[in-house]
């Protein structure tokens, strides 16, 4: 069976709006959001000491200019920066 198609209209979108997330609610989506972009992650550069790949050690940026971010090697303990 075909379902008929979707008229988008003002009255559709209206009577068919999400409810309202609660403050607390968001807080904790956007925490664990946060969380998740900010663990160390590979970021597909080779170490300059070993040649393992690198890992962006957390979620901080370096407000300088250019911008850079903390970089780790897990395999040889190398760190330094990157430009973000
Ligand atoms: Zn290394």
């Amino acid at each position: 069976m075909i379902d008929e198609p979707i008229a988008w209209t003002k009255e559709y979108l209206e009577a068919n709006k999400p409810p309202l997330k609660s403050l607390d609610e968001h807080n904790r989506d956007a925490r664990h959001r946060y969380r998740l972009a900010t663990a160390p992650h590979g970021n597909g550069i080779a170490c300059p000491e070993c040649g393992e790949e690198l890992m962006d050690s957390d979620g901080m940026i370096l407000t300088v200019i250019p911008p850079k971010k903390n970089v780790h090697c897990p395999a040889c303990g190398y760190r330094g920066y990157r430009i973000a």
